[in-house]
């Protein structure tokens, strides 16, 4: 395979397409998988498009400088990612050991970033490239935006642009605001002020803004901590279109509002950009990258989601607002692989953050902003909001109709209290009839009243209604399928007395739990405040947060002693075979 056909990583690649120079250069702490999966490639398809030289360094040593200066200097900026995901996340486990193995690496091969990749390699480039502008982005960036607890260093660390002295930092998805930015850095204009979707830092407080609490103060006071937290999420939520600012001794971190979310036409675009969809060739001999096998092919059919989940930072990256893109462009790209040689005829996904989200919202929504209050969903959906689910189905009966599709299945994550009760069955009945691989995953989180309000889920019952109606229904289809239910462990606020109800639902439900996560405080989430804190998001008195290993470790005994108990009982003793089911899929 040529490697002209990919975003340039050598000069030999620059040369051959007739450039001298050029315009931005992307270091990624990520292997360089042309893919609409991975933000490096997105980017750098999105400014290629618009008539930009891009090119790309993807994981350079970051101890050798002469790796940052192998395509020369950028004529614009270099823009500087972790990668898809946070290097801290990415590098070390929740007991903040070194992992083994790095998905977005060639071969899986750990070691391949540094801790705080975005401060590493910005901080290189400004040695080596006096006077070119960096741009921070990608999730790294996106959630170290503010001042933020970071677990790994158990503090509250500054906004990662003042830590890295980038020039400017870009958050959320990123295509709009990074190619505003190249087109003001081209026509000579130097003021990245006011740029939607981006924080710069001022030595002035912009007068049309509104007022965080400082640094010092947040850093300091726990109180004060959770409530700029609140208010973030208030601002985030109601999308305004005036910014927000914190202030660092004498100078100020100012957050420009985000920008409209993207249209159909625009998600349309950027998925009809000219991936290669597939890894740059120099890591076929390395073992490929095994993050993109999961995604090889799947579609992604909208972004953003408003579950409101207190564990996930999705909300502060893509926005609680869908964006989906058409029918006519996922059909497109399925009809795209069936002309793929390594195709075999089964797509592993149509979905996004929550599969059956695609399409859904309200007038708020849609308006692009919020009614006000703190969640859509929690324990039961918003009245206001559109659940019909045709839309989502449509595709995926469209989908398994295309000549050289055999199978479609749904494996991103199921939100089974959106499903309207009244089309429930139908809807259920053709998931199960067409789109499961014999396991269904979906994230009931907890059992405990107590922890599911934390986390902003919903209760107990809906999972059971629904694992009731899945059960019934694979029954009359005489299927035998699963549910896969994923659960958080130490999960701020969850005390043992929580763990053994969970405990005794699952003895009752027959279930074996292999789906156990710990908890891990990544920045920005509201889990991750109140584990800070250690005060109720909603009540703000002081919670039980399990911290220490030990109380760590006896929530997940918990489990753990009754997995076993069941794996070690005689075969009369466990629960029919219908109801039993492990799984060994990562999240
Ligand atoms: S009206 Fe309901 S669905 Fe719409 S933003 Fe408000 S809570 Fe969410």
């Amino acid at each position: 395979m040529s490697h002209s056909l990919f975003l340039p990583v050598s000069q030999d690649d620059v040369r051959s397409r007739g450039w001298d120079c050029l315009d931005i250069i992307i270091i990624s702490g990520d292997a360089y998988v042309d893919h609409h999966s991975f933000g490096t490639a997105v980017i750098g398809r999105y400014l290629e498009k618009h008539g930009f030289k891009v090119g790309v360094i993807p994981q350079p040593d970051w101890r050798d400088p002469a790796q940052f200066l192998k395509l020369g200097k950028p004529r614009l900026f270099f823009a500087v990612t972790s990668g898809n995901m946070d290097s801290l996340v990415c590098n070390r486990t929740s007991a903040n050991k070194p992992r083994r193995t790095d998905m977005f690496s060639p071969g899986g091969k750990a070691g391949m970033r540094p801790d705080r990749s975005i401060i590493v390699y910005t901080s290189m480039i400004k040695n080596i490239a006096k006077g070119v502008p960096v741009v921070i982005g990608g999730i790294e960036a996106s959630l170290r935006r503010l001042a933020h607890y970071d677990y790994w260093s158990n503090s509250v660390r500054r906004s990662i642009l003042l830590d890295s002295k980038a020039d400017i930092l870009v958050y959320g998805m990123g295509e709009k605001p990074v190619l505003e930015i190249a087109r003001r850095l081209n026509s000579g204009e130097p003021d990245l002020s006011g740029i939607e979707g981006t924080c710069i830092m001022s030595k002035e407080a912009p007068s049309d803004a509104v007022s965080l609490p400082d640094f010092e103060i947040v850093r300091d006071d726990k109180k004060a901590y959770m409530k700029a937290h609140k208010q973030f999420v208030d601002y985030f939520l109601q999308r305004p279109d005036y910014p927000i600012f914190q202030k660092y001794q004498n100078r100020w971190l100012v957050h420009a509002p985000p920008g409209p979310p993207l249209t159909t036409q625009e998600m349309d675009e950027i998925y009809a950009l000219p991936f290669k969809r597939r890894p740059h060739p120099m890591y076929d001999s390395l073992g490929g990258i095994p993050a993109f096998e999961a995604v090889k092919f799947s579609v992604t059919a909208h972004r953003g989601c408003f579950g409101g989940c207190s564990f996930c930072a999705l909300f502060f990256h893509q926005g609680h607002i869908i964006q989906s893109r058409s029918k006519e462009s996922i059909l497109a790209e399925l009809r795209q692989y069936v002309n793929d040689p390594d195709f075999k005829g089964t797509v592993s996904d149509i979905g996004g953050p929550t599969a059956n989200m695609y399409g859904l919202g309200c007038k708020y929504h849609e308006k692009g902003t919020h009614c006000g209050k703190s969640t859509c969903l929690g324990d039961s959906p918003c009245p206001a909001l559109n659940r019909d689910h045709s839309k989502y189905m449509d595709i995926l009966a469209s989908a398994r109709s295309i000549k050289g599709i055999s199978h479609v299945f749904v494996s991103s994550g199921l939100r089974y209290d959106i499903i309207p009760e009244s089309d429930a069955y139908k809807i259920l009945t053709e998931l199960c009839t067409h789109h499961i691989s014999g396991q269904l995953k979906v994230a009931p989180e907890h059992i405990s009243p107590n922890v599911l309000r934390l986390m902003n889920k919903p209760g107990k019952s809906k999972f059971v209604q629904f694992q009731n109606l899945f059960s019934q229904i694979n029954k009359k289809l005489k299927k035998k399928q699963y549910i896969i239910p994923y659960f958080i462990v130490s999960h701020p606020g969850c005390t043992e007395e929580d763990m053994l109800q969970l405990q005794r639902f699952l003895t009752g439900q027959g279930f074996i739990p292999d789906q156990i996560q710990d908890f891990l405080p990544t920045p920005m989430t509201t889990s991750t405040c109140m584990y800070y804190t250690e005060l109720d998001l909603f009540t703000e008195t002081t919670i039980f947060v399990p911290k220490s290993v030990h109380d760590r470790t006896r929530q997940r005994t918990i489990l753990h002693g009754y997995k076993k108990s069941i794996r070690h009982a005689p075969d009369k003793q466990k629960e029919p075979a219908g109801k039993r089911h492990r799984s060994s899929r990562k999240r």
